[in-house]
């Protein structure tokens, strides 16, 4: 698996990002019947192709939001309350209405291995990121909308449902026009 260039990554999604984020807002205004199923074969295919730890992008530049159980949880593996936590690491973002972190790096990523220090108990948010497989794709598309300049892996699953849905419209005009007769 080759290691990621986040530098080329930013490159590239600076040259394209307005065409894929365009495509999100179609699919999400008019998404295909199998988006679901669709989504979920090009995750598998993403995850094979994708080395996390050549990258980190996501744990260097984005905050993960911190839910009530993630703040019990995490707080209570530092034998710390949640309010020293909360004061120690985070502040209340109002537009967002959620904990986020202050500091970016995230103060519990290793920035020798790219290492989450904390993965086993890390926010549902972390375990989830990047949401690529959820049971209405169609809801989470302005969520790739962002994702998109900050994480290679949406990156890339963008491009391959772009492919995917393009080449199903392909096939069915074959279809309806004959050509394949
Ligand atoms: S908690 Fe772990 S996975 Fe989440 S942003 Fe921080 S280092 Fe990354
Ligand atoms: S989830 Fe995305 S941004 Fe985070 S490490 Fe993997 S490829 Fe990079």
């Amino acid at each position: 698996m080759e290691p990621i260039n986040i530098r080329l990554f930013r490159k590239k999604a600076r040259q394209t990002t307005r065409s894929l984020r365009y495509f999100l807002t179609r699919t999400q205004n008019s998404p295909p019947k199998n988006l679901d199923q669709i989504s979920e074969e090009i995750d598998k295919e993403v995850w094979a192709e994708t080395d996390c730890l050549s990258c980190a992008n996501c744990c260097k530049n984005m905050s993960p939001t911190f839910k009530y159980p993630d703040l019990k949880r995490i707080s209570a593996h530092f034998n710390m309350r949640i309010k020293d936590f909360k004061e120690k690491w985070l502040y209340f973002d109002k537009d967002e209405d959620e904990w986020m972190n202050v500091r970016r790096p995230c103060q519990f990523l290793d920035r020798k291995t790219n290492m989450c220090t904390i993965y086993e108990i890390r926010p549902e948010d972390c375990a989830g990121f990047p949401h690529l497989v959820k049971k209405s794709m169609k809801e989470y598309m302005h969520l790739h909308r962002q994702n998109i300049v900050h994480c290679p892996a949406t990156y890339k699953w963008v491009e391959k449902l772009k492919e995917r849905i393009l080449l199903s419209k392909i096939v069915v005009k074959k279809i309806e026009f004959g050509v394949d007769k």
